[in-house]
């Protein structure tokens, strides 16, 4: 029933990174937020990879300079959020989403900045930068994507993709059911927010749902997270998720995962899991908390993109 196409990877090797233009960098958080992200357009134009990228994948990034131990810096990978025809339909133009990582060494007490992050956050439009890819072959959309029914969960900039397949989706007229989680700390960092509100006002098969885990508490005083929303909106989710042609993806913060799968467990949504090695023999009903965490992956039906 899902056909995937078999896409291109690494058309440009990371050692072998070729020169790209920045278009435009701006803001996307709202207000005053405690984030940095931006929204990033890369021309890529004159380079093997014109037309290259398709939504869920991502661009390879290579920082100049050598790390700690004085080898040049790895490459990083950044999801496409321009749709698979390029950003408006130009295939030289991609887009990304990052947000600048600033940590505090907490051994050291120093500022620790990301390499990667801030070199790409701090290009103004007209820098250049040196970029691979495409990356990813299983965070795609299917061949036969008109034919299927999405739920897609967000946290942060993991809402990058989804940015993509939305656009994939309702640029070629699409009928099914597709439904957006997106989790993220404040409201200030709800990305692309004023686009996904009006997409959902446009297409009455567009379900967006938001999770704001830092501001106000549920009736039993805890936080409200991404996997809430699937108990939280049970009456639009549930009939989605429990079709047969749907496909759920999930793009974020590592271990995000294990909430989600748990809230399906608890509504009997067991296609979109199954067993790890560890708890083969263990009967689905009586997997354990840390069984979620640990033991339960993604099924042929679930695409997850964690980092
Ligand atoms: C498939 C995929 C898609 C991705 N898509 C996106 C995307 O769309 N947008 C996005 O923003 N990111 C994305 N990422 C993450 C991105 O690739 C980078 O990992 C991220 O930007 C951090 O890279 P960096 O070079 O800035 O940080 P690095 O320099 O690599 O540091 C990374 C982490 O190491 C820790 N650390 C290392 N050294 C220290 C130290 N001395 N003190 C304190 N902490 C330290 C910090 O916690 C820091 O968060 C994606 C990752 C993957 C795998």
């Amino acid at each position: 029933m899902f056909r995937f196409p078999d896409l291109p990877i690494n058309v440009v090797k990371p050692k072998e990174p070729v020169e790209a233009k920045i278009v435009e960098s701006k803001i996307c958080t709202l207000e005053s937020s405690p984030n940095f992200i931006r929204h990033i357009v890369i021309d890529v134009s004159g380079t093997p990879l014109v037309g290259q990228f398709k939504a869920g994948q991502s661009i390879g990034v290579v920082a100049p300079g050598v790390d700690a131990d004085g080898k040049p810096h790895k490459v990083r990978l950044y999801s496409v959020s321009s749709p698979s025809g390029g950003e408006g339909g130009n295939p030289n133009l991609v887009t990304t989403t990052v947000k600048r990582v600033v940590d505090e060494n907490w051994e050291t007490q120093e500022l620790f900045t990301g390499v990667c992050s801030n070199y790409l956050c701090s290009k103004k439009a007209g820098d250049t930068l040196m970029i691979s890819g495409p990356s990813g072959k299983r965070f795609i959309l299917p061949e036969n994507k008109e034919e299927c029914n999405y739920v897609f969960f967000a946290t942060g900039t993991g809402i990058a993709p989804f940015r993509a397949f939305l656009l994939d989706l309702f640029n070629s007229g699409f009928k099914g059911q597709v439904a957006l989680c997106f989790g993220t700390p404040y409201r200030t960092d709800l990305l692309y927010h004023k686009w996904l509100t009006e997409l959902a006002e446009k297409h009455e098969n567009f379900h967006y749902f938001t999770a704001i885990s830092r501001e106000g508490r549920r009736a039993d005083g805890t936080k409200t997270y991404v996997q809430h929303l699937v108990l939280d909106h049970k009456d639009v989710l549930e009939p989605i998720l429990a079709a047969d042609n749907t496909l759920m993806y999930i793009c974020g913060l590592e271990g995000m995962e294990a909430g989600i799968y748990s809230n399906l467990a608890s509504m009997g949504l067991y296609d979109y899991m199954k067993p790890g090695k560890n708890i083969l023999d263990k009967p689905n009903t009586e997997w354990t908390w840390s069984d979620f965490k640990e033991n339960v992956k993604p099924s042929d039906r679930t695409m997850v993109e964690v980092y």
